[in-house]
C-alpha cells in the first residue's frame, strides 16, 4: 500500500460514521478514533486516545476480565467477535457487535488491534419484541387449545345433559356423557341423526316440543317435566336456547337438562318434615292448624259445621315409663294407624306431641256426626294392642268443640276442645265430652286457684290440722292424722277437695307434700311418746323420684322416731305403674315408717292389693261407716275387710265414726282403730283434741 493510498484509507476510515473503528495498542490503549466511534461512544479523539479501552465495558464485565479476554482471544486466534453491552461516555448502555482483529507487521510482530464496533441497540430491541410476540402467540395458542380441550371436557362431564341440534336440519351435533346415560344411547348412535330416529317416542316428542318452542321465540326457555328415561322416571328441569352461528345461515338449538328428581324429593322430604311428626308421619301442630283454618273458612262459606277434636290417651305415660320409650313409640305408631283408619280422607288426624292427638272434621251436616266419629275413635282403641309380645290396653278421652257455635277461630276452637278433653278425663276417661261454656268458667277458676296456691305456699297460708285416732282396747288417742287446710286471705278456709286436684295437675303437690311431711314430723316430736302422726301421700308424689329422700329429710330434721310416722296411700298408687310404686313403698317401709291403705273400699278395692304389699293398716272409707245403719251391703263389706285384716294380721281403722252406736258396732265387727267427729274434729296443732 502506497503512502498516498494509506492516507486515503485513513481518511476513509475516519469518515465512516456507522461503525466505530479505532486502533488499540498491543496493551489495549486507544491509539486513534474515528467519527463513527465518537458518534457511538460520545468521546472525542482528544478525550479517549491514550486511555485503556476497558472503559467501554461495564464494571461487572471489567471485573470478569472481559476486556483482556477479548484481546487475548484476538492475539491468540487473530480475531475476537462478540455481542454485548457497552458503556457510553455519559454512562448509558448500548448493545454492540464487536470485532477485534490482531494486526501484525510483515515480520509477524503484533502492532496492535483494529477494533470495529457496531451499535445494535435498535436491531436488538426489534428482535426482542419479535421474540416476545412469538412467545406470546405461542402461549396464547397453547392456551386456546387447552381452553378448548377444557371446555370439551366440561361439556362432556357436567352432570347436566347437553344436546345440540342444527336448527334447520334438526340433526344432533353434540351429546355429552350425561345425555348418553339419560337417553340410554351412545353418542355414535345419536350424532348426525334426528331425535325421532334415535330416541324413544316419548323422549323424542318431548325434546322436539322444546326445540319447536325455542325456535318460535327468542330467548331462554325453561321447563320442568317428569319423563320415562333410560334412568327410570325422572324429573327434568330443562333450558333451551337458540345460538346463532358465525354466518347468518347457521343456527343451533342448545338443550341443557338437569335431573332434579332427587333434589325435588329432598325438598319434598324437608317440606314433609316441617309439617309432619317424624314418629307417626301424621301432620304436626303447624299443619293441623292450617287444615283447621282452611276447614273453618270453607265451612263458613258452605254453611257447614267444623269440629275440632282433642284426643288424649289414658294410661299411656305409665306404659312409656314401665316399658321404655322405644316401646312407647311403637305403641304410638300402632295407635295412630288405628285412629286414621276410622276417619274420612278429608279429615285431618295430627299428633300434637307426646300422647296428644287432634282431629279436624270438616264439612259436617250435624253436630251428631262429630260425636259418632269420637265414639268410633274411642272404640277403635279399645281392643288391646299386641306389641313385642305384650298385650296392652290404653283408653282414649276425646274433647269436642264445634264451629261456628262454640268458636270460629282455630286457636279458640282448639282451646275449647282441650277444655272438653279435660272434662272427659275428669269424668272418668275413655269417653268424649262436648265443650260447654261453663268449662271456660271452671278453667278460669282453676287458673285462679293455681295462681293463688303458688302464692299460698310462699305466704305460708297452708297449715295442718290434726284429727285423733283412737285405739279399741284402751280407748285412748294413739295418734293423729294430719290434714292440710288452706287459710285463703279472701275466701277463708279452703278444704283439700278444692285444691289438691289442681296441685296434682300442676305439680305443686310435690311442694305441698314436702311441707306436710316436714310440719307433721316436727309437730309430732312435741307429743307424748307413743303417739303417731299419719300423713297422706298423693299418688302423684310417687312419680317424683325424690319422695323417699323427702321422707328421710323430714325424719332426720325433726328427729322423729320413724315408727311414729304413718304414711297413708290410696289404691291408685297400686293401680298406676305398680312395680315401681311397690318398690318405693318397700323402701319407705325399710326406713321404719308404717304404711296404711287409705279409703279402702271406694276404688277398685282388689284384694290382690293386700297381697302385693305388707300394709300395716287398712282404713275403711267413711261412706261404709255412714251407711252401715241402713245398708246390709255396707256391713258386709266392713265385715269382709275386718275379716281379711284379722287373717292377714293388719290393723283396721274405721273412719267417719260419728256416734257411740257406730263405735260399738264397729268394735264388734273387729275394727282395731277409730277416727271421726265422735272422737274429735281436725284441729290446729295447739287446739287438737288430747
Ligand atoms: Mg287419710
Amino acid at each position: 500500500m502506497t503512502d498516498n493510498s494509506d492516507v486515503m484509507y485513513r481518511l476513509l476510515v475516519q469518515g465512516v460514521v456507522d461503525y466505530a473503528i479505532y486502533m488499540l495498542s498491543p496493551e489495549g490503549v486507544v491509539s486513534n478514533w474515528n467519527a463513527g466511534a465518537q458518534r457511538a461512544k460520545g468521546y472525542s479523539a482528544e478525550e479517549i486516545v491514550g486511555r485503556h479501552f476497558s472503559c467501554f465495558y461495564t464494571p461487572e464485565e471489567q471485573a470478569r476480565n472481559r476486556p483482556s479476554h477479548g484481546l487475548e482471544t484476538a492475539r491468540r486466534e487473530g480475531r475476537f467477535e462478540a455481542e454485548g453491552e457497552r458503556v457510553r461516555k455519559d454512562g448509558t448502555l448500548f448493545w454492540a457487535h464487536v470485532i477485534i482483529d490482531a494486526i501484525h507487521d510483515d515480520d509477524g510482530k503484533l502492532l496492535g488491534f483494529a477494533k470495529i464496533t457496531r451499535d445494535l441497540t435498535e436491531r436488538r430491541a426489534q428482535e426482542l419484541s419479535l421474540l416476545q410476540a412469538k412467545s406470546l402467540a405461542e402461549s396464547y395458542s397453547a392456551e386456546m387449545a387447552s381452553l378448548s380441550t377444557f371446555l370439551d371436557s366440561v361439556i362432556t362431564n357436567i352432570p347436566s345433559s347437553v344436546l345440540v341440534q342444527d336448527a334447520v336440519s334438526r340433526h344432533i351435533l353434540l351429546v355429552n356423557l350425561q345425555a348418553e346415560r339419560l337417553f340410554g344411547n351412545t353418542r355414535e348412535q345419536m350424532i348426525g341423526r334426528q331425535l325421532h330416529e334415535c330416541l324413544p317416542k316419548a323422549l323424542s316428542s318431548f325434546l322436539t316440543t322444546l326445540t319447536d318452542q325455542c325456535l318460535r321465540a327468542e330467548g331462554l326457555h325453561h321447563s320442568e317435566t317428569q319423563l320415562h328415561t333410560a334412568l327410570g322416571l325422572r324429573t327434568l328441569r330443562s333450558k333451551t336456547l337458540t345460538i346463532r352461528g358465525k354466518d347468518s345461515r347457521s343456527s343451533y338449538v342448545l338443550l341443557i337438562a338437569e335431573d332434579v328428581t332427587d333434589e325435588n324429593a329432598a325438598h319434598a322430604r324437608i317440606r314433609h318434615m316441617a309439617h309432619h311428626d317424624s314418629l307417626t308421619s301424621l301432620p304436626n301442630r303447624a299443619l293441623f292448624r292450617q287444615h283447621l283454618e282452611d276447614a273453618l273458612q270453607q265451612g263458613a262459606a258452605a254453611g257447614k259445621l267444623t269440629a275440632a277434636l282433642c284426643l288424649d290417651l289414658d294410661n299411656f305415660k305409665n306404659v312409656n315409663d314401665a316399658l321404655g320409650h322405644e316401646f312407647g313409640d311403637k305403641l304410638l305408631r300402632a295407635i295412630a294407624t288405628r285412629l286414621r283408619e276410622v276417619l274420612r280422607t278429608k279429615d285431618t288426624l295430627a299428633r300434637l306431641g307426646g300422647d296428644e292427638f287432634a282431629v279436624v272434621l270438616p264439612d259436617l251436616k250435624r253436630a251428631q256426626d262429630a260425636q259418632l266419629t269420637a265414639q268410633r275413635l274411642i272404640d277403635t282403641i279399645e281392643p288391646a294392642f299386641i306389641i313385642d309380645g305384650h298385650s296392652l290396653s290404653v283408653g282414649l278421652s276425646v274433647g269436642i268443640a264445634l264451629a261456628p257455635q262454640d268458636q270460629s277461630s282455630p286457636e279458640e276452637l282448639l282451646r275449647c276442645a282441650d277444655m272438653a278433653l279435660y272434662e272427659a278425663k275428669r269424668n272418668g276417661r275413655h269417653r268424649y265430652e262436648y265443650f260447654h261454656p261453663h268449662m271456660d268458667e271452671v278453667a278460669q277458676k282453676r287458673r285462679t286457684i293455681e295462681t293463688d296456691l303458688r302464692q299460698a305456699i310462699v305466704d305460708k297460708q297452708l297449715h295442718l290440722h290434726y284429727q285423733p285416732i283412737i285405739d279399741k282396747r284402751e280407748s285412748r288417742i294413739i295418734g293423729y292424722e294430719a290434714l292440710i287446710r288452706w287459710q285463703h286471705p279472701e275466701h277463708g278456709m279452703i278444704m283439700p277437695l278444692d285444691f289438691i286436684a289442681i296441685a296434682e295437675e300442676t305439680g305443686l303437690i310435690h311442694e305441698l307434700g314436702a311441707l306436710a311431711l316436714h310440719d307433721a314430723c316436727h309437730e309430732a316430736t312435741t307429743w307424748p311418746d307413743g303417739q303417731s302422726v299419719a300423713v297422706n301421700l298423693s299418688p302423684v308424689q310417687f312419680k317424683n323420684s325424690g319422695l323417699l329422700a323427702q321422707v328421710q329429710v323430714a325424719l332426720a330434721e325433726s328427729g322423729l322416731d320413724p315408727t311414729r310416722l304413718e304414711l297413708e296411700i290410696t289404691e291408685s298408687v297400686l293401680l298406676d305403674n305398680t312395680q315401681a310404686n311397690i318398690d318405693t313403698l318397700q323402701r319407705l317401709k325399710a326406713l321404719g315408717v308404717r304404711i296404711a291403705l287409705d279409703d279402702f273400699g271406694t276404688g277398685y278395692s282388689s284384694l290382690s292389693y293386700l297381697r302385693s304389699f305388707a300394709f300395716d293398716k287398712i282404713k275403711i272409707d267413711k261412706s261404709f261407716v255412714h251407711d252401715m245403719g241402713e245398708s246390709l251391703e255396707a256391713i258386709a263389706i266392713i265385715r269382709a275387710i275386718t275379716g281379711m285384716g284379722r287373717s292377714l294380721q293388719i290393723e283396721v281403722t274405721a273412719e267417719g265414726v260419728e256416734s257411740d252406736e257406730q263405735f260399738m258396732r264397729l268394735k264388734e265387727e273387729g275394727c282395731s282403730h277409730f277416727q271421726g267427729y265422735f272422737f274429735g274434729r281436725p284441729q290446729p296443732a295447739e287446739q287438737r283434741v288430747r
